[in-house]
């Protein structure tokens, strides 16, 4: 399908603002680093970037030598909460995309974005496609989300993707999940019915992500026709013809190495709550998300060396990687996790510039969110200031000392 598969459009914030000249720092405009320079921003929206700029009259100067500007930071693959997008945009994450919600949930916090300069942007997948009594339906029997539909056959595919697109849905979410790597043993979709998923949302103009875990599944889900994998596995290294599939396909691969971590039994959340840049913008839950172990059953066949070693050749044979934390799952936090997770793609083997563009405009462009994820001129103001430079340590992107939303100030 074409990148006229959009999540775009929506929301507008209605309360952007904001004119000033950011002068002296590095820039990154979500491709490539820049040298020193300036960015001028005219009401909320990106006006231009120079080496040298002239403030018009009366437009503030932000002096940012020894810094670096981002475009916002964008994660690819999370659960909201209410709070959860003010989390999210303290940690410079200004678009969330969330993989499997309540729809209800999903309107009111789109309204509170749309109102609140605090809030991250957000798009949603809704309700995912699961088979009756398949992940996550443990989440309703916990009373973590509401009952939901699934998806029984093929038959029901076309009934389920417009009951979605009804709902508001800016994506589609498809679950195979038998419990492999988590020791529940779970129903998932069969093949087949992926293939109609994909086929009803496609004839909609709607992108399919799979949550796959294993990497059997994975090659399903490919193979099925699906935009996008939301996780990488974590029971085998990856074959070629995994990685041949990805090529043929051309799929988007959400790795959420934060968040495989903590289900391979080695969270990294009390090390993350734990970094002095991070620790103290932290609210109550999102410290204890960071605090939560992955229950991991003994049974499980989970090895995140599998995951980083697929990562780093899905890069280096050119596939299409984007930054996404799975937040809240144990472990995880909004904002915060991202973070971790450019780290994690660092160690798997991309250059910092790779893993800053599968937060900015690599998910821009794989989603089909154009106004956002790189430094265009004409696009809203959401820029991430940070101290130091990442080019040369990825961990300075957790030294914010300010953050934009549609020019908006938000920190
Ligand atoms: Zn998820």
């Amino acid at each position: 399908m074409d990148g006229s598969a959009a999540l775009g459009g929506g929301v507008e914030v209605t309360v952007a603002s904001g004119d000033f000249l950011i002068r002296g720092a590095r820039l990154f405009d979500g491709h490539r680093f820049l040298p020193p320079g300036c960015l001028l921003v005219r009401q909320g929206r990106v006006a231009a970037l120079a080496d040298r700029l002239t403030p018009p009259a009366g437009v503030p100067v932000l002096d940012a030598r020894g810094s670096t500007v981002l475009p916002g930071l964008i994660d690819a693959h999370v659960h909201v909460f209410p709070g959860a997008l003010q989390a999210a945009l303290r940690a410079g994450v200004t678009t969330e995309v969330d993989m499997f919600a309540d729809p209800r949930l999903i309107g009111f916090l789109r309204q509170q974005a749309s109102s609140d300069p605090g809030a991250a942007d957000l798009r949603s997948a809704g309700i995912g496609a699961t088979a009756p009594g398949g992940h996550p339906t443990r989440l309703v029997e916990l009373g973590v989300l509401p009952p939901f539909p699934t998806v029984a056959g093929p038959e029901e595919a076309e009934s389920f993707v417009a009951a979605r697109v009804a709902e508001g849905s800016h994506l589609l979410k498809v679950v195979l999940e038998d419990g492999t790597t988590t020791g529940h043993p779970c129903p998932t979709l069969t093949a087949d019915t992926v293939r109609a998923l994909v086929h009803a949302a496609h004839a909609r103009g709607l992108l399919v992500v799979a949550h796959v875990l294993t990497q059997a599944h994975a090659l399903a889900a490919v193979g099925a026709g699906v935009d996008g994998l939301a996780h990488l596995f974590l029971d085998e290294p990856p074959a070629p013809r995994f990685l041949e599939a990805v090529a043929h396909g051309d799929v988007f691969v959400i790795p959420t190495l934060t968040s495989l971590a903590a289900r391979a039994g080695h969270g990294r959340g009390r090390a993350l709550a734990a970094d002095p840049h991070l620790g103290p913008s932290l609210d109550p839950r999102q410290r204890a998300g960071l605090e939560q172990d992955f229950p991991v059953a003994p049974s499980a066949r989970a090895d995140l060396g599998h995951a980083m070693s697929t990562v780093g050749r899905l890069h280096r044979a050119g596939q299409r990687i984007l930054a996404g934390t799975d937040a809240s799952s144990p472990g995880t936090a909004h904002g915060v996790s991202l973070h971790d997770e450019l780290h994690l793609l660092v160690a798997a083997g991309l250059p910092t510039a790779a893993a800053l563009a599968a937060a900015t405009s690599a998910p821009a462009a794989a989603l089909g969110l154009p106004d956002r994820g790189t430094l265009t001129p004409g696009t809203p103001a959401d820029l991430v200031l940070v101290d130091g430079d990442p080019e040369s340590d990825i961990t300075r992107t957790r030294r914010i000392t300010q953050v934009w939303r549609a020019g908006h100030r938000a920190t």
